[in-house]
């Protein structure tokens, strides 16, 4: 049955879950979405930063980029190092079309900002509710959810999307599991606050034998750094004096991800059906692209197609996120000499630098058909 008289329930208002139910409601669907927590991620938090050429395009015709364009921090340049010497350059600007490259923005506010459009339709996530139980049964999902007052409601939605995160309670419940890996690595993150601006519009990475620290810009005075050494935020190399610490986290990286992204009328998105490496800065924007293609199904009466379409898409990008953790993250002196000496030579074959770009730009997966002229 396509059109908007089915009900739906999103668990999980993160940017997947958000832009799920932003996509359905713009198309006349009426979901319910829930979360556990209290509210979106806090704002010190910034978690992923980049938003690719590909989120803007299919935030598009919601007009959530026109918002995106006017807060984020456009990036003009990636600059690599080593040892302190500049091992080359590379220019987003390479990549034309409608939207830069990337951007920055911290998750807080992408998620303010999908929040607020959302009201505009007046749908809002009901908070510190949670998706406790799920049963697969006879085609239609059967949910048990705690409200917070504690009390239990039961329902039986035509169709649940799971956009509940990593530990997602809607993958188990529908008997998914969740293969790959774990690297031994763990990785550090710190964003520091200046008391003077910051340049914001640059990425940089400082290659060390072994390890690595990425810059990335927050905001116009704010920097996180990213790293695999724990002693690394004494080999920052800070942009002005001053700084504090505002935030700072580690976790350990896995590459995973469902062998199906749907059973029956139950659907995973975002982080509930794959997760990787923040090399590329693509894990949210993956989250959105996933929503995007099922709102759109979902209108088409085509959800069914779902995984099968976006599994290729999934692939592809651990794929490439796996191929640049492993760049950054060797530890053989004899290997990394080897990295150092080739990685400029290779970026300077255009074929190299174009398809980097394209992957960091989030063009290497299928142009959404709904939208004319989508890269
Ligand atoms: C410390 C940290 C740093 C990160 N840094 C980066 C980065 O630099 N770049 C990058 O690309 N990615 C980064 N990520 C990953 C990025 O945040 C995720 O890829 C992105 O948030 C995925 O969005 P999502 O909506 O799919 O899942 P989430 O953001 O995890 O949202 C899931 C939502 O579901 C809710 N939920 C969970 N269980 C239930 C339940 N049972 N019932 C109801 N609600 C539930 C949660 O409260 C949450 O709001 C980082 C993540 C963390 C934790």
């Amino acid at each position: 049955m396509p059109g908007g008289h089915r009900d739906i329930l999103i668990a999980g208002a993160g940017a997947t879950g958000l832009t799920a139910a932003l996509e359905l409601v713009r198309r006349g669907h009426r979901p319910r979405i829930i979360d556990s927590d209290e509210g979106p991620v806090p704002m010190v938090e910034s978690r992923a930063l980049g938003i690719n050429a590909r989120t803007l395009t299919l935030l598009s015709p919601s007009r959530v980029s026109d918002v995106v364009l006017q807060d984020a921090y456009r990036i003009d340049r990636f600059r690599a190092r080593s040892g302190g010497k500049l091992l080359f350059e590379l220019d987003p600007g390479r990549v034309t079309g409608q939207f830069p490259a990337i951007q920055m923005l911290a998750q807080g506010q992408t998620e303010r900002l999908l929040l607020s459009k959302l009201s505009d339709y007046e749908v809002v996530p009901e908070w510190q509710t949670v998706l406790e139980r799920v049963e697969n049964a006879g085609g239609k999902p059967h949910v048990v959810l705690r409200r917070p007052d504690g009390s239990a409601e039961e329902l039986t939605p035509d169709i649940l999307i799971g956009a509940d995160g990593a530990h997602s309670a809607v993958r188990k419940g529908a008997g998914l599991g969740f293969p790959g890996q774990a690297l031994e690595e763990s990785f550090y993150i710190a964003d520091f606050r200046y008391p003077a601006p910051i340049d914001p519009h640059y990425v940089e990475i400082d290659l060390f034998n072994p390890g690595m620290i990425g810059r990335l810009p927050v905001s116009s005075d704010t920097v996180r750094y990213l790293s695999t050494l724990s002693d690394f935020e004494k080999r920052i190399r800070h942009p002005v004096a001053g700084g504090q610490a505002v935030w700072v986290s580690n976790f350990r990286i896995h590459f995973r991800h469902v062998e199906r992204m749907s059973s029956g009328n139950i659907f995973l998105a975002g982080d509930a059906a794959h997760i990787h490496s923040p090399a590329g800065a693509r894990g949210m924007n993956l989250g959105i692209e996933d929503a995007c293609w099922l709102a759109y199904l979902i209108s088409e009466g085509r959800e069914q197609e779902y995984s099968g379409l976006r599994l290729p898409a999934v692939e592809t990008v651990l794929k490439q996120t796996y191929g640049l953790t492993s760049l950054v993250t060797m530890r053989n002196p004899v290997v990394t000499g080897l990295r150092n000496a080739l990685m400029p030579i290779a970026v300077r074959i255009p074929f190299v630098a174009d398809r980097l770009l394209r992957g960091i730009a989030g063009y290497d997966t299928p142009p959404p058909p709904w939208i004319d002229g989508a890269k």
